[in-house]
């Protein structure tokens, strides 16, 4: 019973709400943002829109500028599109669909939190797998897991968060082949892979890409992410959004985005350029780390408590994240990688640290 004396559902009482600490810090690498902004020229052509949107009137529902602008940079029509408020809705959108009451879905921990918590609100059974002690997949692990669990769902995070692993194209094929539900993958962190499941998506493969305008387009504020997939799934995923889930300004907002696809590569080689410098600075320190395909790195201080690494970072005006306490990666901790600038003062802030 809380204090306004509501009974809340009882499937909530053991959940907390999933929040990364906001701290006023000089340097901020905790949330996998880019640390670069939007090109100047985006934000003047939105300005200019924003001029011309009619507020009085309900946006486009459909979306289909967008959706359409979003399937050319992927080679599909918009009906193999699904929009939403950042790639997060479109995972609940996914769970609200074909998850819920007596169902299941499996994600392999570790992994992205989000995955198990909104199938957990949405009232989903959660089944987990586990990685190997090197977060790779074991793919008899993932057929025996889904032969037992028989899930509507499997998440795939490719690159995973929190720990960098790229999954190789088997372990897909493998799910592919005994999941009997919808297969999501997460590619948040797609463009700095090596490769993508994008192209296995076809309208007869339960298969559904989901990636986001947050971190590869510099646009975390604007709250943009979306899916490709079979257009039979977009269109059951329609049944469950709000009606003009999406507004008139982020609508404007991602479709300008697209006509800047060169300035968002040229950024997201410079952040993988950097993170090859980060990681092989790591490799000199007294941490273990893995290889990452994402914007990030997991690490975990040798002969230091982490939670000391964490907050003599912090006394240096650094801030990374803490996954000391989270299943799977105890120790560690993740930092986003940054500009050069911010790169040297956390590589700077961390040999100390370490000393
Ligand atoms: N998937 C993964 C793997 C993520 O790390 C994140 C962001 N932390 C998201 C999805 C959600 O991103 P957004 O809602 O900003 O699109």
């Amino acid at each position: 019973m809380t204090a306004v004396g509501l009974r809340e559902r009882d499937d909530l009482a053991d959940l907390s709400g999933y929040h990364s600490p906001q701290v006023d810090v000089d340097v901020r690498l905790n949330t996998n943002e880019s640390p670069y902004p939007p090109p100047a020229s985006w934000r003047e052509a939105l300005l200019e829109e924003l001029a011309r949107i009619p507020f009085h009137r309900y946006p486009d529902r459909d979306a289909l500028a967008l959706r359409s602008g979003i399937g050319e940079l992927h080679g599909v029509g918009p009906e193999q599109v699904l929009a939403a408020n950042g790639s997060n809705e479109v995972l609940q959108s996914v769970c609200l669909a074909y998850g819920g009451r007596e169902r299941a879905a499996v994600v392999f921990e570790p992994t992205y939190r989000l995955h198990s918590h909104i199938a957990r609100v949405t009232g989903t059974a959660v089944v987990t797998g586990r990685r190997q002690p090197d977060f790779t997949l074991d793919v008899a692990e993932v057929r025996r897991v889904v032969a037992e669990a028989r899930p509507q769902i499997v998440f795939l995070c490719s690159p995973n968060n929190p720990t960098g692993r790229v999954e190789p194209p088997e372990v897909l094929e493998a799910l592919l082949d005994v999941a009997p539900g919808l297969v999501v993958v997460d590619e948040a962190y797609g463009q700095f892979a090596p490769h993508s499941a994008l192209e296995l998506v076809a309208d007869d493969r339960p298969l559904v890409v989901v990636r986001t305008f947050s971190k590869t387009w510099s646009m975390a504020a604007a709250r943009l992410g979306y899916l490709v997939g079979p257009a039979a799934v977009v269109q059951t995923l329609g049944k469950v959004m709000l009606p003009y889930h999406l507004d008139a300004m982020k609508q404007a907002a991602g479709r300008l985005a697209i006509r800047f696809r060169a300035e968002m590569e040229a950024r997201v080689a410079a952040v993988v350029e950097e993170r090859e410098r980060v990681a092989s600075a790591l490799a000199d320190l007294p941490v273990e780390s893995w290889p990452s395909g994402a914007n990030f790195i997991l690490f975990r201080p040798q002969a230091k408590d982490g939670d000391q690494v964490w907050g003599a970072l912090l006394d240096r005006s650094i801030l990374v994240r803490n996954c000391v306490d989270w299943p799977g990666v105890e120790g560690c901790l993740r930092v986003t990688v940054g500009t050069a600038s911010e790169n040297d003062a956390f590589l700077t802030a961390l040999t100390e640290a370490l000393a």
